[in-house]
């Protein structure tokens, strides 16, 4: 992965990729005040006075965000900063009443920590998280209300949440996808985001730089607010070319901050270096500094769930799974559990290759999840016996699990109502071997004097003639011998 160059007109390029993801905590209540943070509510009726920054109005630190912070931490495989402090980051803009967002800059809540990424093949990489600290989030400006106002929803004013920074480590846009979707996996096995882009409770800014290989880091550009993980690459690759051709015309990169043009799938300039804010940080007088009692941060380690590496490890030990396959399969916490509760029992690779094949196809075709799925655990371990136990071939457990779909029944019924057990009955399938020999005695005679590539023919055959029932191996063995004289 990490020899994804890309070809110019003077050579291989290189793509240095950081990014800062923007997580909205899951919590009932503000970072600040006790308003409610449902997605989708009326606007500004979700705004207490301390998020319309009315004077005098003081901020009280929601301890449940805290914790959630620590534990994403801690989930992060990050260093814990048992005191951090509260900054005012100072810009002038409708969306922001008090002028100024409560952040963490110089001092944040979380340290140094590192995200494993699982890479199409099975390999990891891992990628150095350089902090997460906590910040309110603004209000929304709507520009699209009325023709000459702008309308202004402060109900997201004020909610918590995460800016998780990561090193410049990453080098093609399948690896920045990579790192969102672990750590989106993370943020959803731990409850500390929902990790749902569309809605916008996880937004990315990706910095982009390019460089020849070895060469000393690039000047980089910072893609805002990119919101689903498609466009994420897509703005990668086009950002990347659009650096190497200034760099290869003789030009250079202005530090900049850059648009994603999601229907266009292109960058484009937004504010250059010169123009950045100065945000003109400096402690928020009205909070204390923020002292985490070592026993809290205790606490939480031992109530974190197993994680998804842990559980991807766990899977490669215990059902014998390849990386790639434990590492769909805990992509989710839903797909874990449903995974261990067909494989219980069972053999454990056909139950894996049940559930991450025919299972999630379906599941992706019908636009479906785990939980509103026709075809439950249950019924499809009881597909799974019935092949165990020599009732279908593999062939036709396809065929009953398409009709298991289509009708949530249990694949037995299934089984009994459409008479698709296979034959294993040696008669039967002697019978039916004897009459195709019978029909075709010119090819047995072509087989007979050295042609063998004709045995899969009169599987064929056979096949047709049982309506696919027999029992490959049976069948196989049978034929064999009669074919033999
Ligand atoms: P800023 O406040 O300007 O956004 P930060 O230090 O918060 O700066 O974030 C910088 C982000 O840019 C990090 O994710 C970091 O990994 C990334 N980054 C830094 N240097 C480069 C570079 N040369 N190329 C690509 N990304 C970079
Ligand atoms: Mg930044």
């Amino acid at each position: 992965m990490s020899e994804a160059l890309i070809e110019g007109r003077t050579g291989k390029w290189e793509m240095v990729l950081g990014l800062e993801v923007h997580a909205q905590i899951v919590s009932k209540a503000k970072l600040f005040s006790g308003a409610a943070t449902d997605f989708g509510a009326e606007p500004n009726t979700q705004v207490s006075f301390v998020d319309a920054a009315f004077p005098g109005m003081l901020p009280v630190i929601n301890r449940y965000c805290v914790e959630q912070a620590v534990k994403t931490g801690l989930g992060l495989m990050a260093a814990i900063n048992l005191r951090s402090v509260f900054d005012r980051k100072n810009y002038f803009y409708a969306d922001l009443p008090a002028g100024y967002q409560i952040s963490q800059y110089t001092r944040p809540i979380v340290g140094k920590g590192t995200i494993q990424l699982d890479l199409p093949g099975g390999e990891t990489r891992s990628v150095g998280i350089t902090r997460l600290h906590m910040e309110q989030d603004a209000g929304k400006s709507l520009h699209d209300q009325s023709p000459n106002e702008t309308y202004v929803d402060l109900n997201r004013a004020g909610v918590a949440l995460m800016e998780i920074v990561s090193e410049p480590d990453m080098r093609s846009a399948e690896e920045a996808a990579a790192y969102l979707r672990k750590l989106r996996s993370i943020l959803r096995y731990l409850g500390t985001c929902d990790g749902n882009m569309e809605e916008g409770s996880m937004r990315c800014d990706v910095n982009v730089s390019v460089r020849k290989p070895g060469a000393p880091l690039g000047t980089r550009c910072e893609i805002k607010n990119v919101n689903s993980v498609r466009f994420v690459m897509q703005a990668i690759e086009y950002e990347a070319r659009r650096q190497i051709e200034i760099l290869e015309d003789g030009g250079k990169i202005d530090q900049e901050t850059r648009l994603f043009d999601n229907a266009k799938g292109e960058t484009r300039s937004m504010r250059s270096k010169e123009h950045a804010h100065d945000y003109r940080y400096f402690p928020d007088p009205d909070l204390l500094p923020l002292e985490l009692d070592p026993a809290m941060v205790e606490k939480i380690k031992a109530s974190l769930p197993e994680l998804p590496d842990e559980k991807k490890a766990r899977f490669i030990k215990d059902y014998g799974l390849n990386a790639y396959d434990a590492g769909v399969l805990v992509g989710e916490q839903a797909s874990a559990n449903f995974y261990e509760s067909v494989a219980k029992g069972r053999d454990a690779k056909i139950a894996s290759n049940w559930v991450t094949g025919d299972y999630f196809g379906y599941l992706n075709k019908s636009g479906l999840d785990i939980a509103t799925a026709p075809v439950d655990a249950a019924k499809l371990g009881g597909l799974i016996d019935l092949i165990a136990d020599g009732t279908l071939s593999g062939r036709l457990a396809k065929e009953v699990f398409e009709h298991m779909w289509a009708s949530g029944k249990p694949a037995a019924a299934i089984v009994e109502e459409k008479g698709l057990k296979q034959v294993t009955d040696t008669g039967a399938i002697e019978q039916a071997i004897d009459a195709v020999m019978k029909e075709q005695a010119d090819k047995v005679a072509e087989y007979r004097s050295g042609k063998d590539k004709l045995f899969g023919y009169f599987v064929g055959q056979v096949m047709k003639r049982t309506q696919g029932k027999a029992n490959p191996a049976a069948l196989n063995e049978l034929l064999k011998k009669k074919l033999a004289g």
